[in-house]
């Protein structure tokens, strides 16, 4: 049998929701939908002080609104759960350990201030910053002397040399990265929280993710990923990396450039129906020439073989005349 596609949207909840990210919601929702899948909602909220309930709220509500409804996840169960980052900290602690045992991450005393400096020295001397590896090879009785200190670890994954990373995006074709460019990078703050990189990798493998479908802002991530998934032996999903959004005047969509949040174009009066078919050819492009498409006939020829690997400028003009069909 084949395996069954599973994709998910992993919103941090740190703020309006953004348009683009009610687009990556979308292509997740029509490709689940398209194949007979299963969406899940996750909610990436490892960022403690950034993140809010009430944004939780305003995300769920406005991908509600625009009818794009989860099969698994936050509000609506399953076996995978919890479905909330910050509720997940022990089983994500259980891989910390194994990489910790098995010498693929190591814990790290060096404090902000040694960091900073290193750093500066390295690019003084013209150098790209990265970490030195210095507290890969620490004595018993170096940690010891650190801890006694009073110094909290991070935990930090350790990057092999000489090892290239090489992946097929369903958006982007195929994707190169040396790994001796990535310098040991931490994934447990010294405050026992995950990082987002190797939170999101657990979290796609424990909920079975097939395709992970993101924007584009996340590509140089990937490697990191992937580094992780070799580690601990899990399976690879496809990545597909959706391009960024821009404004008429080609720099990156943001507030300067008006409404840039769903909530805001609800209140502008915006339909759902206006709207979805909006984002979904911001990136996506139909076989023909039409521009109105139902949501069933979204469904029925979303593809992400027809995804553009170069930026969606978004048109407000192109916005308000697919609104006044609905
Ligand atoms: N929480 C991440 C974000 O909102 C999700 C990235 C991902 O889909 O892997 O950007």
């Amino acid at each position: 049998m084949e395996q069954e596609l599973r994709v998910r949207f992993a919103p941090s909840p740190t703020g309006p929701f953004h348009i683009g990210g009610a687009r990556s919601a979308l292509f997740n929702w029509l490709l689940a939908r398209k194949e007979g899948g299963k969406l899940i909602l996750r909610i990436e909220d490892t960022d403690l002080e950034r993140s809010t309930r009430e944004s939780e709220e305003n995300i769920k509500a406005a991908l509600r609104w625009l009818g794009i409804e989860w099969d698994e996840g936050i509000d609506a169960g399953g076996e995978n759960g919890p479905y909330r980052q910050s509720e997940r900290l022990d089983l994500y602690r259980q891989y910390t350990d194994k990489l910790l045992i098995s010498g693929q991450a190591y814990y790290c005393y060096c404090s902000e201030e040694e960091l900073d400096a290193e750093r500066q020295e390295q690019m003084n001397k013209g150098e790209t910053p990265r970490y030195t590896g210095r507290c890969r090879n620490l004595s018993e009785a170096e940690r010891e002397q650190f801890a006694a200190e009073g110094r909290k670890p991070t935990v930090r994954f350790c990057v092999p040399e000489n090892q290239q990373i090489i992946f097929k995006d369903m958006v982007r074709d195929t994707v190169s990265f040396e790994s001796n460019g990535v310098g040991d990078f931490v994934i447990v703050k010294s405050d026992g929280i995950p990082v987002y990189n190797y939170a999101v990798v657990l979290d796609d493998a424990l909920m079975k993710v097939t395709h992970v479908i993101r924007a584009e802002e996340h590509l140089s991530n990937t490697p990191r990923q992937i580094l992780i998934y070799q580690a601990l032996g899990l399976a690879l999903p496809q990545f597909g990396h959706i391009s960024l959004i821009l404004g008429k005047d080609r720099t990156k969509m943001s507030k300067r450039h008006g409404a840039t949040s769903v909530e805001q174009y609800k209140k502008l009066g915006y339909l759902p129906e206006g709207i979805v078919n909006f984002l979904a050819l911001l990136g996506w492009a139909p076989a023909g020439e039409e521009e109105i498409f139902s949501r069933e006939e979204l469904i029925e020829q979303f593809s992400m073989d027809r995804v553009a690997k170069n930026p969606a400028v978004f048109d407000v003009d192109k916005l308000n005349h697919i609104n006044a069909h609905y």
